[in-house]
Parts: structure tokens; C-alpha cells; sequence
């Protein structure tokens, strides 16, 4: 995307709270993420559409004290707010399953962690400190590398898995209630051709450097949790 896109795209998602780079005077320094890891644990949770990821991210929270960023809820908000230039472009992305350009949604993700780095408290946030499950991001390589490069470095990738059958039936009965536009047979198919071309690769990147903990949420939720919790243990800072 062209560099004065990306600047307009950056004002127009001037949300309340919301944060804007300043250039410093020492522009010659390698840049760093807004962020630091050592103080800020970024658990990326990633696996097909239904796989489990907002159900285990919402445990994972009354036990750590985290903060839950879902991508797809940050969207959907920005979809739905009056004022959105993107409620549009969003709407369509959502419904063919098709990843949203990355300026928007990392915008939308490092607006929300500034906003719960200054407000958030409790268990994990003193000092500066924070731990952030983001939750169906990075859905593709430019997403992972662009927030890594400005936002935070990641410390782990949270893998759900489980096969497509059990997927779409999942999704399916979500959709009885849901209320979600991409909840029915037609978008639950572009969402898994997208998930196998375009996420998958990031999953398998983050392979490559170690990060990922992959876990069967075949299982009963239950299981699946205390197996997240294994990892998820390893890693907060
Ligand atoms: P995702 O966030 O990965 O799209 P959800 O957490 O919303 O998936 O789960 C999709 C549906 O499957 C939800 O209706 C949820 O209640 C159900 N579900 C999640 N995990 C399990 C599980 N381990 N076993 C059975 N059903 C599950
Ligand atoms: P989800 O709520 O995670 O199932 O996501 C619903 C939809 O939101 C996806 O099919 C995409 O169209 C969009 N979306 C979610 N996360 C991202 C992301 N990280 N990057 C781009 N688009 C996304």
C-alpha cells in the first residue's frame, strides 16, 4: 500500500484513546517496537475458523488476568462504528473470508493495547508491565512482520488445531446465534481456503523460530485448556 494511504488510513482510525507515532529527532536510530517484550507478553493465538481460539482465550483470562484482543471483534467495532471510512471494505473482507488490508487491523490492535496498558491493573499490568492474548492474528505474513517491526515482538503462537469436519459443525451451530454474517456454509468455505493459503504459512514461519505450542482442541474444552495453560505458563513475564 502506498506510503500516504498508510497515513491517511493512520488518521482516520484516530480513535478516543488512540495513539499516533511522533518522529523523534534521532530518526538515524534502528527503529524499535513502541513495546518491549521483556516488559509486554504477546501470545498470538492462531488456528482455523471455530477451532476453539476464543473459547480458550476467554479461560485464559480469568486465570492470568490477561487482555483478550480478538482481530475479527476489533473489525467487526470498526465495521460498526458511524464514523468508519472502512465499515465497508471491512463488511466485504468479513464476508468473502478475505484478510482486511494490515494497516487497518494493526491500527485497531496497538490503539486497544495502548488503551489497556493505561488502564488496565491487577495481576500482570504493574510497572508498565502487560500480557495480551491477540487473538486470529497474524492471519498473514506482512501482518506478522509489520507488528513485530512496530508494535511488540511476540513471545509465543498458541496453535489450536482440529480438523475441518469438526470446524464447520462447530461454526455452523454458532451461526444458530451468533449473528455473524460469516457464519454460514458459503463464507465457512472461503474462510478455510484462506486459512490454508494465506495463515498457514505464518504458522509455519513461527515454526521455524521455536514460538509455537501446537495443541489437539479436538478435545473437550476442558483438555484443551489445561493443555494452553502448560504453555501459556512458560512464557508470561
Ligand atoms: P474460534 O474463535 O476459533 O472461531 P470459538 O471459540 O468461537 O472458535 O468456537 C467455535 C464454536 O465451537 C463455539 O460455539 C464454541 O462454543 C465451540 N467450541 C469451542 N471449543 C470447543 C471444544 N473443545 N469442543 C466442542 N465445542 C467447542
Ligand atoms: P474471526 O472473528 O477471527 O473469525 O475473523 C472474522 C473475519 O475478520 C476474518 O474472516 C477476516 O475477514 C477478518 N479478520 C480477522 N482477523 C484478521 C486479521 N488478523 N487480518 C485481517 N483480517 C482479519
Amino acid at each position: 500500500m502506498a506510503p500516504n494511504l498508510v497515513e491517511k488510513i493512520t488518521d482516520a482510525l484516530h480513535l478516543p484513546g488512540s495513539h499516533k507515532h511522533k518522529k523523534t529527532s534521532a530518526e538515524s536510530e534502528p527503529k524499535k517496537p513502541i513495546l518491549d517484550k521483556e516488559k509486554v507478553s504477546v501470545i498470538f493465538v492462531l488456528g482455523g475458523p471455530g477451532a476453539g481460539k476464543g473459547t480458550q482465550c476467554s479461560l485464559l483470562v480469568e486465570k492470568y488476568n490477561f487482555s483478550h484482543l480478538s482481530a475479527g471483534d476489533l473489525l467487526r467495532a470498526e465495521q460498526d462504528r458511524p464514523d468508519s471510512h472502512f465499515g465497508d471494505l471491512i463488511r466485504t473482507c468479513i464476508r468473502e473470508g478475505t484478510i482486511v488490508p494490515m494497516e487497518v487491523t494493526i491500527k485497531l490492535l496497538e490503539n486497544a493495547m495502548l488503551a489497556e496498558l493505561r488502564s488496565k491493573s491487577g495481576e500482570g499490568w504493574t510497572n508498565g508491565k502487560g500480557r495480551f492474548l491477540i487473538d486470529g492474528f497474524p492471519r498473514k505474513m506482512d501482518q506478522a512482520l509489520k507488528f513485530e517491526e512496530d508494535v511488540c515482538l511476540s513471545s509465543l503462537v498458541l496453535f489450536f488445531t482440529t480438523d475441518e469436519e469438526t470446524m464447520l459443525k462447530r461454526l455452523l451451530k454458532r451461526g444458530e446465534t451468533s449473528g455473524r454474517d460469516d457464519d454460514n456454509i458459503e463464507s465457512i468455505k472461503k474462510r478455510f481456503v484462506t486459512y490454508r493459503e494465506t495463515t498457514m504459512p505464518v504458522i509455519e514461519h513461527y515454526e521455524k523460530l521455536g514460538k509455537v505450542a501446537e495443541i489437539d482442541s479436538s478435545s473437550p474444552v476442558d483438555q484443551v485448556h489445561t493443555a494452553a495453560v502448560a504453555a501459556v505458563t512458560k512464557v508470561l513475564v
